[in-house]
């Protein structure tokens, strides 16, 4: 027992806190975030402050009336009455400068607490209503994040996503833009938007256009659906990560099979919770796998729409499920070591990040 716990777990000399953590040691956690949605995650000043710009009619025209709209956090019917949100914020993300804005806000908001790398995803297709191109749409946001990486001192990557519900085609056209902008912002390609009724498999094309380029792909799954959308992300697309996972407990076989190969999985316990992929938090198997030793990582998936930060998903799981300095260690080091990165990159961020960790865990047990 003593053995298989030191192989999964990073078998280190953490000390036993006097008091428990409180959520400002989680905002300095150094943290990772590697599901989070750009058309999600907008500050709604600044929603406000293009809807008038460009003229916009968003249906509000103070924080308040906004806020009433969208009502961030809320708990939804499903997925997919959450994801009728976007069609308010997507409003908004139609123009070079919305997008630029979004991203370089985005890498400042991850920067004030902490967060040293995140992969942000997006569908360009979806800003198109103004007659934009995808590769300005694109442009627009590696643009963004730069300037904003230069500015703060942190690191970020473009996930393209191709969309479920809109077609196999448009999916390909989104995966040969990954492939265009490889090495130039993308790090790697998702299949986003409504699970059910909508099997992964319609859009193998694109995903082998995409491994053919050898580009990684996570894929939405098992959130809305069950383990079988799993395991046709895995075995027909070749994920080499998922996101979610929620329902992956439901089959025993292919969630050892995930536990085997370490594939990670994103999980957004807020969002899970929101769009009732796990029907209570207590319900969420977040802790359950986190004990098997599956490579769990946590996630925001949208700052604005779920109403959270990394530093509110780690608190929750950490009050929620009891997490202990070994398991919040784990955490941090899963997001690091699921990453999508270069590997001479990704030993240097894996060293770095643990010790801070570390240290950063006994400075704060030794506070009485
Ligand atoms: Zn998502």
């Amino acid at each position: 027992m003593r053995q298989k716990e030191a192989y999964y777990s990073h078998d280190t000399d953490l000390k036993t806190p006097k008091k428990p953590f409180d959520r400002a040691f989680f905002e300095q956690l150094p943290k990772t975030d590697l599901h989070v949605h750009l058309d999600g995650s907008m500050r709604p000043e600044t929603i406000l402050d293009l809807a008038s710009k460009d003229g916009v009619d968003i249906g509000a025209d103070s924080l308040k009336k906004l806020e009433k709209l969208l009502q961030p956090g809320k708990m939804h019917e499903s997925l997919n009455d959450y994801l009728k949100t976007f069609d308010l914020t997507l409003k908004v993300m139609q123009t070079e400068e919305s997008l630029y804005r979004a991203a370089y806000e985005l890498v400042e908001d991850n920067a004030k607490e902490n967060v040293q790398y995140f992969e942000v995803r997006y569908s360009p297709i979806l800003h198109t209503q103004k007659g934009l191109s995808v590769t300005t749409i694109l442009e627009a946001v590696v643009e963004g994040l730069n300037d904003a990486e230069r500015d703060f001192g942190i690191k970020s990557g473009v996930i393209v996503c191709g969309i479920r519900n809109i077609s196999p085609e448009v999916s390909m056209q989104m995966a040969e833009l990954a492939v265009a902008f490889k090495n130039r912002g993308v790090v790697g390609y998702d299949l986003a938007g409504a699970e059910y009724n909508y099997p992964a498999r319609d859009h193998l094309e694109s995903f082998n256009l995409i491994l053919s380029n050898n580009i990684n792909v996570t894929i939405h799954a098992g959130e809305a659906y069950g383990p079988d959308s799993i395991h046709q992300a895995l075995h027909y697309c070749g994920a080499h990560r998922i996101g979610h996972g929620t329902r992956l407990k439901e089959n025993g076989d292919l969630l050892n099979y995930v536990n085997d190969h370490r594939i990670p999985l994103e999980i957004c316990l807020s969002s899970n919770v929101q769009t009732k992929a796990a029907s209570t938090m207590d319900k969420h198997p977040f802790k359950f796998y986190l004990d098997l030793g599956l490579r769990v990582t946590l996630n925001t998936d949208n700052r604005l729409v779920t109403n959270t930060t990394m530093t509110d998903e780690y608190f929750l799981a950490y009050k929620h499920f009891k997490l202990s300095p070994q398991n919040i260690l784990d955490v941090v080091i899963n997001g690091v070591k699921s990453a999508f990165i270069p590997f001479e990159y990704k030993k240097w961020f894996l060293r770095d990040t643990k010790q801070r960790t570390i240290e950063l865990i006994n400075q704060y047990s030794e506070q009485g």
